[in-house]
């Protein structure tokens, strides 16, 4: 038996699991102990709990990383579910081809984008990732394998998108693509000076544009809050050649004694990331690399944070009430003087979800980092929390690692119907924490 110590994108937790592989798509169910129970591991690029089994198995996802089809014409691809999103982002988009949704991050295997639905900055547009899943193979710890489509064993698979890893194995997944005429991007960024301001700017622009995403300075208060810059783009419709941008392989080393993020870099970097671009407006193509994903040139920067970790708040407030809590939310995290230069505003659209668990509603999300500061912080989310559930709103499975069980209840009111399809050989440290307590 492999022992590992394995933790995910926060380091908050690292805990000690039985590390378990695939050599292939076609190998049977691993075998486990009586009592152990087992989760699919993508590439850890979950925040906080989901992805981790404390003092259970984790069967580790990347081995299985075979593109299977491609169908140049139809825009339909066939791959194992641990290849990762930028893998097929290298060998689709010479072809004319993207994802048709993609988050922030390309390190995100397709298993792990399946299983918590995840969103991009389409979402007003296109939904989130389960609205372009095709089918999928589901291995069940009896052995079984059963295809799933929205079609075909169709509760099934609306369990599984957005099913937190617990309702099989995904061993292979085929996704709809969209059509491009090459890497770059028209991008448009927009200085907002608050968030009335961001609200009219956000609905102008989802019409016209594909792609819409404000980041925002989180410690701006009062007839500030809100301020940031919001950027809006299409895929070019040209397929021009530009020398595409280089990427600096840096990274931050694994002992970072503190942590980079306190209340004065904190404020000198919110104010300087507002304050950079000059003007206004300002329009540029720029390469999807650098569009999506802006974080990715930095390998291991969740180490800033130090020894202690980091969290991520992302909540989603449906509707007409999000202004006003978006609003009272950015007043306490201001006034807390805590949070961090990733702090971001998206709107998502009404197009159906596919998950009963999926995350994504009409409404505002809101993702803010926060070192890990223990009670101070846990105070902090409390009255956050308190914001959410009053506004209906809920969290974000993929960002929490604390949120309490009672909130999750009230977020995802058929979590009761989801817990049918769970494999009951499979659990999570998340699921434990807020799922379903052995006699509720
Ligand atoms: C910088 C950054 C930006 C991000 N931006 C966004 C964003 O814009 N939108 C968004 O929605 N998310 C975003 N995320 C979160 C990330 O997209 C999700 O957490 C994603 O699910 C991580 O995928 P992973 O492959 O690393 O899976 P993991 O984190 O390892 O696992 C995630 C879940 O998938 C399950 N799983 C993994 N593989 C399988 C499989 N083969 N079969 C069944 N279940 C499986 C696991 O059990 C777990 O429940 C971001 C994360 C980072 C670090």
């Amino acid at each position: 038996m492999l022992t590992r110590v394995i933790g995910s994108w926060g380091n908050v937790q690292r805990v000690p699991h039985e590390a378990l592989s695939l050599r292939s798509r076609f190998d049977p169910f691993p075998r486990l102990s009586r009592t152990a129970t087992l989760l699919p591991f993508g590439n850890g690029r979950s925040y906080g709990d989901s992805c981790l089994n404390a003092g259970g198995s984790l069967l580790q996802m990347r081995t299985l990383s075979r593109f299977i089809r491609f169908d140049r014409h139809t825009g339909v691809i066939a791959c194992e579910a641990g290849v990762l999103l930028g893998e097929i982002l290298q060998l689709i988009v010479p072809a004319g081809w993207f994802l048709a949704v993609v988050p922030g991050t390309q390190f995100v295997t397709v298993g792990g984008a399946i299983a918590n639905d995840v969103h991009g900055k389409n979402h007003h547009r296109v939904g989130a990732f389960g609205n372009h899943v095709l089918s999928f193979e589901l291995l069940r710890s009896t052995g079984e394998r059963i295809v799933c489509t929205p079609k075909q064993n169709t509760a099934l698979f609306h369990a599984t998108i957005g099913g937190l890893g617990l309702t099989g194995v995904i061993t292979w997944a085929e996704l709809q693509l969209q059509p491009i005429t090459g890497p770059w991007m028209d991008v448009e960024s927009i200085r907002v000076t608050n968030l009335a301001e961001y609200f009219d700017l956000a609905a102008q622009s989802h019409d016209e544009f594909e792609y819409v995403v404000s980041w925002i300075d989180c410690l701006a208060s009062g007839k500030r809050a809100g301020r940031g810059v919001l950027q809006r783009a299409n895929h070019r419709a040209d397929d021009e050649q530009r020398r595409e941008p280089r990427r600096g392989n840096w990274g931050v080393p694994r002992a970072v004694p503190v942590s980079f993020v306190n209340s004065i870099t904190l404020r000198v970097a919110n104010t300087l990331l507002y304050h950079r671009q000059h003007t206004k407006r300002l329009r540029a193509p720029k390469h999807y690399q650098e569009f999506f994903f802006p974080l990715d040139g930095i390998v291991h920067w969740n180490r800033l944070y130090g020894p202690k970790g980091f969290y991520q708040y992302q909540c989603i407030i449906p509707g007409d009430s999000a202004e006003d809590a978006l609003r009272e939310l950015l007043t306490a995290i201001a006034g807390s003087g805590q949070g961090s230069f990733l702090a971001v505003l998206k709107h998502c659209g009404g197009i159906g979800q596919q998950g009963l668990l999926s995350f994504p509603m009409h409404g505002v999300t809101l993702a803010v980092d926060f070192p890990n500061r223990g009670a101070d912080l846990e105070r902090l989310f409390r009255s956050l929390d308190a914001i959410v559930s009053a506004a209906r709103g809920r969290l974000y499975p993929a960002k929490d690692g604390r949120m309490p069980r009672e909130m999750f209840r009230a977020g995802y009111p058929r979590w009761l119907e989801f817990c049918q399809f769970i494999d009951p050989r499979f659990s999570s440290s998340f699921w434990r924490r807020v799922g379903k307590a052995p006699n509720a």
